[in-house]
C-alpha cells in the first residue's frame, strides 16, 4: 500500500534528481485537494493509499494531517496502517530530513519483521528504497526494492508487487537497464491497470512511454506521453499533468524538436516564478541549458546555467550538479576556454558514470576528447575517445536490443487488446445501462397509471363523501313532511340574519303561527290527513313570503316565518295575507268539508330584545294572544308598536 503521492514521481528527470520533486512539492501548494466534504476515515486513508487525491504533495501532507486527528486511538490496526502512510509522507528537504526517515523507515522494518507483518515489511521497504533513492543511494534502493519485491510476491499481495515493480523498474531505467525495467514498469501497469488503481496505471504508463524514450523510440513514447496527459487533465490532476509534460519537453528534445521542448520548460518556469519557487527553478534550468546547448542557442544556454548555479546544493543535487558542470564545459568551449571546461568534465564523469547516465557519460568523453585535443593533448584525448567510442556502442547495443523490442511489440498488442476489451465491456455497460433504463420507463408509466388511478379513486370517494355528509347535513336541517327547514335550521338561519339586519341597522320581524284546532282535524279525519293538510299549509304559506323571507316548522303545528328588513307594518300585511290565503286553502282534494284556519303572532326586533329566543317569546305571546280573540286572526306584540 505505497501511496507515494502524485507530485513525486521519482523518475521525471534522470538529470534532475531531488530538484524536480522539490518543484512538484512547493508547485500549485494552493490547488484546493481534500474537498469539502468529509470522508470516512476509511475512504480518507484509501484515498491517500491509491493517490486518488488529486493535487500536490502538499495537499496530500495536509490530508494526511487531518487524517491523523480522526484516528482510533484504540484502533492498533487503524494506528499501523496510518505509520505505513506516515512513512512515505516524511519530509525530504534535506539530507539531514532523509536521513532520519530511513533511519525510521528501518525501525518499522524491523517491527514488522518482529511481528510476522509481511505486507508492512514490504512497504517499509519499499518506502526506505525510495528515500535512498532521492538521496542518490542508488544501489541500497535497488537492495530494498528486490527484497520488498520478494516479500511481497510470498504474501501474494498485487499490490505491493506491483508498487515495488514499479519502483524497482524507475530505477532500472534510471541507470539504464532498460529492458528490465520495461518489464517491470510493464507488468506494474497491467497489475494497477487489473486491480482498479487508476493514478498508478497513468503512472506507471508515463514510466513505460519514458523507458521507450530512452530505448529511442521517441515517437511512440511521445504518443503514449500524449496519452497519459490526456487522462490526467480528465481528472483535473494538474500537477501529474505537468510533470508529465516534462517528460514529453525531455522527448522533444530528442526529437530534436527543441523549440517544443523550450515551450514547456519556459511555460513552466513562468509557473515557478509566479509562485516565487526558487528553489524549484534548478530542474528548468538545467533543463533548458540542455535545451539550448543542443538547439545551438549558446546565449540562453548559458543565462540559464548562471541563473542555476546559485540553486545547486552539493549535497542533495549531485547529478543536477554534474550535468550543469557537464553543460557549463559546453558553453566553455563555445567561448574558448579549453582548460575550465576540461576541469568541469573530469569533475562531472565519475558521478555520471557512477549513476550509470551513459548517454551524458558519451557526450561527456566525447566533449572531453574535444577539449584535450583542442589542448594538444593527443593521447588523453585518444584515451577519451575510445572510452566515447565503448559508451556509444553500448547505448547502440541497448537500443537495438531484440528482447526489448519484442517486449515493446507485446506490451503494445497487449494494451490493445486490454483497449478492445475495455470498449466492449463499456457497450455491455451502455447496453445494460439502456436496458436499465427502459424498464425503468415502463415502470415508471407503471407506477404514473397506477398514480393516476388511485388519484381518480380518491377524488370519487371524496365526492361521495361530501354528497353524503351534504345529504345528512340537508336531512338533519329539514324537516321531513313539508321540506321546509325545521327548528334548529330555522333557529340557526334566524339568528344569522337577526345579526346581520341589527349590524346593518335593519328592521326585522318574525311571525310564529300555529295551526287551530289542529288535534281535532286529527280526530276527525285521521292523522294522514292531517299530515296532508299540514303540507297544504306550508305551500300556500311559501307563497305568501318574499325572496328573503324564510318559513320554518319548528314543532308539531307550529311555524315560523323570519322577515329581514320588515318592520310591524309590513310584518303584519304578510301575516294577515298569510292568515288569509290560508284560511282560503281548497282541502276538496284532501277531504270534504274540510277547513283550516291559523293563528298569528307578530313581534319586531327591538332595540332591547336580547337575542333571538327573546324575540320568538314575544310573537309567542302575541299569537296566545290571537288564539284568545278566537283565533283565524293576527295579534300583534304590544311591546313591538
Ligand atoms: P289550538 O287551536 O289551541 O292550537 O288547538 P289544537 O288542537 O291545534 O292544539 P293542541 O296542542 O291541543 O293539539 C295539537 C295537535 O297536533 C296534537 C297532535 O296530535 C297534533 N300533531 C302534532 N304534530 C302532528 C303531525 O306531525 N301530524 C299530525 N297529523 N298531527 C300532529
Ligand atoms: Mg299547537
Ligand atoms: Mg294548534
Amino acid at each position: 500500500m505505497t501511496p507515494r503521492p502524485t507530485a513525486r514521481p521519482r523518475t521525471a528527470g534522470h538529470r534532475i534528481a531531488i530538484g524536480f520533486a522539490l518543484l512538484l512539492s512547493l508547485l500549485s501548494g494552493a490547488a484546493a485537494a481534500s474537498g469539502d466534504v468529509e470522508l470516512s476515515v476509511d475512504a480518507a486513508f484509501r484515498q491517500l493509499e491509491d493517490a486518488e487525491l488529486v493535487g500536490s504533495y502538499e495537499d496530500y501532507r495536509r490530508a494526511f494531517k487531518a487524517l491523523g486527528e480522526r484516528l482510533d486511538a484504540n484502533d492498533a490496526a487503524q494506528q499501523e496502517r496510518y505509520r505505513r502512510l506516515g512513512c512515505w509522507m516524511q519530509p525530504e528537504q534535506s539530507l539531514d530530513q532523509i536521513n532520519t526517515a530511513i533511519d525510521n523507515a528501518t525501525q518499522w522494518i524491523n517491527r514488522a519483521m518482529a511481528r510476522d507483518d509481511r505486507l508492512g515489511q514490504a512497504d517499509y521497504l519499499l518506502c526506505r528504497g525510495w528515500f535512498e533513492e532521492i538521496a542518490g543511494n542508488y544501489k541500497p534502493a535497488l537492495r530494498d526494492y528486490e527484497a520488498a519485491l520478494a516479500v511481497a510476491e510470498g504474501a501474494e499481495d498485487r499490490r505491493l508487487i506491483a508498487d515495488a515493480l514499479s519502483a524497482r523498474g524507475e530505477l532500472l531505467a534510471l541507470q539504464g537497464d532498460l529492458a528490465q525495467a520495461l518489464s517491470d514498469l510493464q507488468v506494474a501497469h497491467q497489475m494497477y491497470h487489473l486491480i482498479g488503481n487508476r493514478y498508478w496505471t497513468a503512472y506507471t504508463l508515463s514510466m513505460v512511454a519514458n523507458t521507450y524514450r530512452r530505448m529511442g523510440d521517441f515517437d511512440r513514447a511521445k504518443e503514449l506521453l500524449q496519452e497519459v496527459i490526456e487522462i490526467y487533465a480528465k481528472r483535473d490532476d494538474k500537477e501529474s499533468a505537468d510533470s508529465t509534460r516534462f517528460m514529453l519537453a525531455l522527448t522533444y528534445d530528442d526529437l530534436g524538436e527543441y523549440d517544443a521542448a523550450y515551450a514547456i520548460y519556459r511555460d513552466m518556469l513562468a509557473q515557478e516564478s509566479q509562485q516565487g519557487l526558487e528553489r524549484a527553478k534548478l530542474g528548468t534550468y538545467i533543463a533548458i541549458a540542455d535545451n539550448r546547448l543542443r538547439a545551438g542557442d549558446v546565449a540562453a544556454a548559458t543565462e540559464a546555467l548562471d541563473r542555476a548555479e546559485p540553486l545547486l546544493d552539493p549535497s542533495l543535487d549531485a547529478l543536477n550538479l554534474a550535468l550543469w558542470k557537464l553543460f557549463k564545459a559546453n558553453q566553455l568551449v563555445a567561448v574558448g576556454d579549453h582548460t575550465s571546461a576540461l576541469q568541469l568534465l573530469i569533475e562531472a564523469e565519475p558521478v555520471v558514470a557512477e549513476q550509470d547516465q551513459h548517454r551524458y557519460l558519451a557526450w561527456i568523453q566525447k566533449l572531453k576528447a574535444e577539449v584535450l585535443g583542442q589542448l594538444g593533448r593527443w593521447q588523453t584525448a585518444y584515451q577519451a575517445l575510445s572510452e566515447y567510442q565503448r559508451t556509444h556502442e553500448m547505448l547502440l547495443e541497448k537500443l537495438r536490443d531484440q528482447t526489448s523490442t519484442r517486449m515493446r511489440i507485446e506490451f503494445d498488442a497487449a494494451r490493445k487488446d486490454a483497449e478492445n476489451r475495455a470498449l466492449k465491456s463499456e457497450r455491455d455497460v451502455r447496453q445494460a445501462k439502456l436496458q436499465y433504463l427502459e424498464e425503468r420507463k415502463r415502470w415508471q408509466g407503471l407506477l404514473l397509471a397506477c398514480s393516476v388511478v388511485i388519484l381518480f379513486t380518491l377524488a370519487l370517494l371524496a365526492v361521495r363523501q361530501w354528497r353524503r355528509s351534504h345529504r345528512l347535513r340537508h336531512l338533519a336541517m329539514t324537516d321531513e313532511l313539508t321540506g321546509l327547514p325545521n327548528r334548529r335550521s330555522i333557529y340557526q338561519s334566524g339568528k344569522e340574519t337577526l345579526a346581520q339586519c341589527r349590524a346593518e341597522g335593519d328592521d326585522f320581524s318574525l311571525l310564529v303561527f300555529d295551526v287551530d284546532y289542529f288535534k281535532r282535524i286529527n280526530d276527525t279525519w285521521g292523522h294522514e290527513i292531517g299530515d296532508r293538510v299540514l303540507q297544504k299549509i306550508s305551500d300556500a304559506a311559501a307563497s305568501c313570503l318574499r325572496k328573503h323571507d324564510v318559513l320554518g316548522r319548528t314543532g308539531g303545528e307550529e311555524f315560523l316565518v323570519t322577515l329581514p328588513s320588515a318592520d310591524l307594518e309590513s310584518a303584519s300585511d304578510v301575516a294577515q295575507r298569510l292568515c288569509e290565503t290560508i284560511a282560503d286553502i281548497d282541502l276538496r282534494d284532501v277531504a270534504d268539508n274540510l277547513s283550516v284556519s291559523v293563528s298569528v303572532g307578530v313581534a319586531q326586533c327591538q332595540k332591547g330584545d336580547s337575542d333571538f329566543s327573546h324575540l320568538i317569546n314575544r310573537a309567542d305571546n302575541a299569537l296566545y294572544r290571537a288564539k284568545d280573540r278566537g283565533r283565524n286572526c293576527v295579534a300583534l306584540d304590544p311591546e313591538s308598536t
